[in-house]
C-alpha cells in the first residue's frame, strides 16, 4: 500500500509490505540507469553498487538527481535503461511494495488521530500480525529510539525531534531489508539535527540495515556516511568515503562543493626555469615550484600550460610576520568565527574582468592580524591540488 506521494517536492508516502521480514540484508546495485522528465535528465548513466549494510549517502545542490534515484530505488519510478538489482534479483518490474524496501521522508506523515504506538504499529497491522508480536515490536523499536514515554501520546503533543524519530520507528518496526531516508532532519532546528546525526548513525550501526540517504547538507553527509555519492545535472561525480572526496576530489566540482570554506581554485601557469618547474598564479606575483612528484604528474597537461591551483583555507600557512621563501601579501577581510578566524588575502587582480584574486585561509582564533596589514603565507605541499581547467579533472 502507498500512502499520498506527490511529484516535485519531498514526497509523504508510507509503503506497507505484505510480507514484513526480519531484519535481513541487501545489496542494491545500479546498472546504467536513466531516467528523464521531458527534457530534463534528471540521471543520467548511474553506475553505483551500494553495500550490504552500507550507509551510503547522496549529496549534492538542488536538482541533481538525489530524490529521482531514491525513487528509481523504491520502485516509484521508472527507469529509461538500465536495471537496479537488489540482492541480486532485478527489480525493475516489482512494484514498490515487493521490494521490501522502507521510505523516510522530510515530512513525517504521522496519522493525527492515532497516538505514537498506533503510528508505529500500523504497518504491521496492515500486514496483519498478531496483538502481541505487534506488541513486542513497537515496543523493541520505540527503546531503540527511546521513545518509550511517548506510546500514548499523538502527534500534535510532539516536538519534531520526536515526530521524526516515530516516523523512523514505523519505517524500523517493518525489519525492511533496506532504509532509503530523503533528507529526514530536513524540519529539524540546528541542534536537534546534530543530536539525530549521531543517533541515526549509531541506529544504523546497531541494525546494520543498508541505509540510502539523501542530502544537501555537507556536514551531514561528512559525519554520517560510510560513503558519499556526489552527484551533479543528473552525473555521479564522484563516490568515496568522506575522506576520499574532502582530500582527493576527482574534479572542480567536488573541490568547490565540498568544504566550507571551500578549496581556493586559481588559475595558474606552468613555466620551466632551470631545472625546475613553477606554477604561477595568473594575475599575482605568486610562484609556486612544484615538487617532482608534482612535476612528473603534469604529463597530459593542457597545451596553454594553464590549469587550475587548489588548495584549501586550513592548508594555507600564515604569519603576521616575515618570513623567508614565504611571499608577501595583503590582509583583505578578516572573519572572525569563534572557533576560527577566515581571512582573505588579496594577491591580485584580472586587468580585464576586474576580478580580484583573493585567497582564503582559515587560521585558529588566536592569531591576530588587521585589514590592510602585510601577511606570509605557504602553502602545505602534501595538501595542493592541480586541475585540468578544459577538463575539469583533477590531475594531481
Ligand atoms: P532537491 O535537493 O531540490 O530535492 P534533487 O537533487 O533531489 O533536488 P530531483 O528532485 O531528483 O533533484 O530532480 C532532478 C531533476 O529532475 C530536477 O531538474 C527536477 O526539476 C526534475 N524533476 C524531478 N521530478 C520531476 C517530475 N516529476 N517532473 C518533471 N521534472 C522532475
Amino acid at each position: 500500500m502507498c500512502l499520498a506521494s506527490h511529484a516535485d517536492g519531498p514526497c509523504i508516502l508510507l509503503m506497507v509490505t505484505s510480507e514484513v521480514s526480519h531484519f535481513s540484508m541487501a545489496a542494491i546495485e545500479l546498472k546504467n540507469i536513466t531516467k528523464r522528465f521531458g527534457d530534463v535528465i534528471a540521471v543520467n548513466d548511474l553506475n553505483l553498487e551500494i553495500h550490504d549494510r552500507e550507509f551510503l549517502i547522496f549529496l549534492g545542490p538542488s536538482g541533481c538527481g538525489k530524490t529521482t534515484t531514491l525513487r528509481l530505488i523504491a520502485g516509484l519510478e521508472h527507469p529509461e535503461t538500465g536495471d537496479i538489482i537488489i540482492d541480486g534479483i532485478r527489480t525493475n518490474h516489482l512494484s514498490p511494495a515487493d521490494r521490501d524496501i522502507a521510505f523516510v521522508f522530510q515530512f513525517y506523515a504521522l496519522y493525527p488521530h492515532l497516538t505514537v504506538f498506533d503510528n508505529i504499529a500500523f504497518p504491521l497491522k496492515a500486514a496483519k500480525l498478531g496483538q502481541s508480536e505487534i506488541r513486542g515490536r513497537v515496543q523493541e523499536v520505540a527503546h531503540l529510539l527511546q521513545i518509550d514515554a511517548l506510546l500514548k501520546r499523538r502527534p500534535a503533543h510532539l516536538s519534531g525531534g520526536e515526530m521524526q524519530r516515530v516516523a523512523l520507528g514505523r519505517a524500523m518496526v517493518r525489519r525492511p531489508i533496506a532504509f532509503l531516508m530523503d533528507e529526514p532532519m530536513a524540519n529539524l532546528d540546528a541542534k536537534l539535527r546534530v543530536d539525530m546525526r549521531s543517533e541515526l548513525k549509531r541506529l544504523q550501526y546497531e541494525l546494520g540495515t543498508t541505509t540510502v540517504f539523501v542530502t544537501h547538507d555537507q556536514v551531514e553527509a561528512m559525519s554520517m556516511a560510510d560513503r558519499i555519492v556526489i552527484m551533479y545535472a543528473g552525473t555521479l561525480q564522484q563516490i568515496g568515503s568522506p575522506h576520499e572526496v574532502y582530500n582527493q576530489p576527482r574534479n572542480l566540482f567536488v573541490a568547490g562543493f565540498m568544504g566550507s570554506p571551500s578549496m581556493n581554485l586559481i588559475r595558474g601557469t606552468i613555466r620551466s626555469e632551470d631545472s625546475n618547474i613553477f606554477m604561477r598564479l595568473n594575475h599575482t606575483d605568486f610562484s609556486w615550484v612544484l615538487s617532482d612528484e608534482q612535476a612528473a604528474s603534469l604529463g597530459n597537461r593542457p597545451p596553454d600550460n594553464e590549469l587550475v591551483f587548489g588548495i584549501r583555507p586550513e592548508h594555507v600557512v600564515v604569519t603576521n610576520e616575515a618570513v623567508e621563501g614565504r611571499i608577501r601579501a595583503n590582509v583583505h577581510l578578516v572573519e572572525s568565527l569563534g572557533s576560527m578566524n577566515i581571512i582573505d588575502i588579496f594577491l591580485g587582480e584580472d586587468p580585464e574582468t576586474a576580478n580580484l584574486i583573493t585567497l582564503r585561509v582559515r587560521t585558529h582564533p588566536g592569531f591576530q592580524v588587521e585589514v590592510g596589514q602585510p601577511i606570509w603565507l605557504d602553502f602545505d605541499e602534501e595538501h595542493v591540488h592541480f586541475f585540468n581547467p578544459i577538463t575539469a579533472q583533477a590531475i594531481y
